[in-house]
This record gives C-alpha cells, structure tokens and sequence, in this order.
C-alpha cells in the first residue's frame, strides 16, 4: 500500500506541472496503523513531512509541532532567497566586501557548501545565485527564453565560490566581490532536514522519518516496526512511475533531477542545474541523482553536485569520496542505474 507523499515544489516557476514525488511505502497485508506522532505543511517553497513511531509521554504532539514549526521559520528567515528580508537576501544585497558577522547556522550551511565546491572542482557553487536569477529559476519567477549569450558570459566572470571567504573563528563572510550573490537552494533543505531530527532526538525519539522537499532522513523503524521502504521516482517528465523500491533506515537520502523544474525552448529543455563553469542548465543523459549519507545536508548537496557533474566524471568522484550515490541515465529505451559499490551495499535487500 503506498502511505502518501506529495511534493509539489516551485510549482509556479516554469510554468508547468513540477515537483518531485517521494513514496513512502507500507506494509501490503495490514491495516494502517496510526502514527502517534504526524506532522506535514508547507515552507521554503515547498512541503514537509515528519512521522515518528513512538512519542514519550512527557511531550504532546501540538508541543512538538511548535518546535518544529519554530526551527523551521528561524531557517527560512536565514537561508530563503525567497524572504525579503533573510539574512542571506540581505547579504547579497550588501555591497560591503569586508568582513560580515553572520550567523552560526548561516556559517555552517557555507562552510559545507565550500567544501563540497572545493571537492568538485566548483561543479557546486552557490554563488551561481545571478545565473540561476538570470536563467528564470530564482526568487523572482518564471521565464520561457534563455538568456542572451553576452549576459551570461558577463555574471561568470564575477561569480565563483573562490570569491567568498570564511572565518570560522569570528564567524564573518567576506565577499571579494560586490555584487556576489548566494543561493542555497541546493542543501538548505538538507539542512533543515537535519535540525528538525535533532530535535527529535533531544525529545527521545528515536524512530523517525523526516522529509522537506523530498530531502529524507530515517532513524530506527516505522510503525511496523521495518525500516522504512523509500520509493525512488522513474525521471519521467510526463509520468509518475516508480524506478524502485528501497528499504533503509538510519540514514539520509537526497533526490535531484532535470525533469521536474525546467523550461522549454525549441525543443531543448533548460533545467534549474546551472553548470557553472558554463553559466548554462546542464545538458547530459543524466536524469537523477539519488545520494545516501548519514547527514540530509550533504546528501542534499552531493545530489546537486553529481546533477552537474554527469555520471562519468560523478562516478569517479562519488568513489573517491566513498559516496553511496545512485545515478539514473537516459537511454534509448528508457533508463539505466549506475550505483556506486556503497550504494548498493546500502540498499542490498536482507535476505
Ligand atoms: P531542489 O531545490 O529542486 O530540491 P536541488 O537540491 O538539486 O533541487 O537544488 C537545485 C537548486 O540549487 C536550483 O534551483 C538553484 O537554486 C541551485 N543551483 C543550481 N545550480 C547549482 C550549482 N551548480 N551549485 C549549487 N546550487 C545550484
Ligand atoms: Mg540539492
């Protein structure tokens, strides 16, 4: 039986049906059991979903959504490029390039971009923000025609995670250059993901999903007391299909695809991957990227990389890194899996 999930994120943006679905799948032969503990809405752009399996007695479920309705609000007011007044919206409208006191959650999100920028060789960059603006898939809506060669060119020479600078001692951001911008679009999910399962276990929960965005983390076992059966999607544009079915537990999974966000032009489709070596939406047969980690921030992040960097190049550096990563490749006939020897210990299925 398939218990639900809906993600409809960025809905609006490229004009079209988008979002991912994420299935959580249950046990075919038994009647539902109510979780005790649920909790699903809307924020960053998109929907969240929480269940645990067990709920000690000295906390109420309405006690436990406050906190986490908290959390969540203080990330946003941090990282959303959609928020008018979000510390990072106002970083990147801060012309300064000294030193800038930021905050601790804020440096933390940085600092694991700049390491995974660093990794791969600037594959995963968040100061691609002005080309992923430019492009239409940023704060400020949708467009249908790809930008003009000479514009793009021009934002590449002033972008470059190289450009910012992190003092962990005095927790500033120094931008070396005015105008640059950052987008964390690409793991501040992750990140929340995260921090709402801390909070979850500084209540005593040790058995939990928790899901924004189609980020995942999974701790102990669901209601039936299996680890949790995550489905992962066929990258079918016109179709919701499912390519397979993965038990895990006690670990974290991100999904990033080119089919769900995109626009069309003559035939080409641009998606919200912007290479940033190029300034343009990534172009290759890989359809998705589906990454386990034992933190939903760097699976988040990793996932986005290895949509950028392609199969070839991502595999070898998903093996270097001794990444669990799940590559799924258009073909002629339809789609092919190329998982990384982690990936596939993972998700072996006991016998
Ligand atoms: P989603 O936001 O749909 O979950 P991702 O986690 O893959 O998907 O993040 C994609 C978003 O990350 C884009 O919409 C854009 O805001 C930002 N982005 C695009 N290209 C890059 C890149 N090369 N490095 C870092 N962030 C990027
Ligand atoms: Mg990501």
């Amino acid at each position: 039986m398939l218990l639900k999930l809906q993600l409809y994120r960025n809905s609006v943006k490229a004009g079209i049906i988008l979002g991912f679905i994420v299935f959580i799948v249950g046990c075919e032969n038994t009647t539902p059991k109510q979780y005790p503990f649920t909790y699903a809405d809307g924020i960053m752009g998109t929907s969240f979903s929480i269940k645990a399996s067990q709920l000690p007695e000295n906390i109420t479920v309405k006690a436990l959504q406050t906190q986490i309705k908290k959390r969540l609000d203080e990330i946003n007011q941090r990282m959303s490029t959609y928020v008018a007044d979000s510390e990072l919206v106002l970083l990147n409208q801060s012309r300064s390039t000294v030193a800038q006191k930021i905050s601790k959650p804020l440096f933390k999100v940085l600092a694991a971009a700049e390491k995974i920028s660093q990794k791969t060789a600037g594959a995963f960059d968040i100061t691609v923000a002005p080309l992923v603006d430019l492009w239409g898939f940023g704060a400020d809506g949708h467009q249908s025609i790809a930008p003009k060669a000479a514009n793009i060119k021009l934002l590449l020479l002033k972008n470059g995670y190289q450009k910012l600078r992190l003092d962990e001692k005095n927790l500033t951001l120094t931008k070396e250059f005015p105008t640059i911008a950052m987008d964390l679009s690409a793991l501040a999910k992750g990140y929340a993901v995260d921090e709402i399962a801390l909070i979850l276990e500084n209540n005593n929960i040790h058995d939990y999903l928790v899901e924004i965005g189609g980020e995942i983390r999974l701790k102990g076992y669901n209601i039936q007391g299996k680890k949790w059966r995550i489905a992962i999607e066929k990258p079918n544009i016109h179709q919701r299909e499912l390519q397979k079915v993965i038990p895990i537990t006690d670990i974290a999974m991100a999904t990033s695809g080119d089919y769900r966000n995109f626009f069309e032009q003559d035939g080409q489709q641009f998606s919200h991957t912007i290479d940033p070596r190029t300034g343009y939406p990534v172009q290759h047969k890989l359809s998705s990227v589906t990454v386990l980690s034992d933190r939903s921030m760097k699976a988040d992040a990793w996932a986005t990389a290895f949509m950028v960097l392609g199969d070839d190049a991502g595999y070898k550096i998903a093996e270097e890194n001794n990444l669990a990563v799940l590559f799924i490749i258009k073909t002629e006939q339809g789609f092919a899996e190329r998982a990384t020897p982690l990936f596939i210990e993972l998700t072996e299925v006991e016998k």
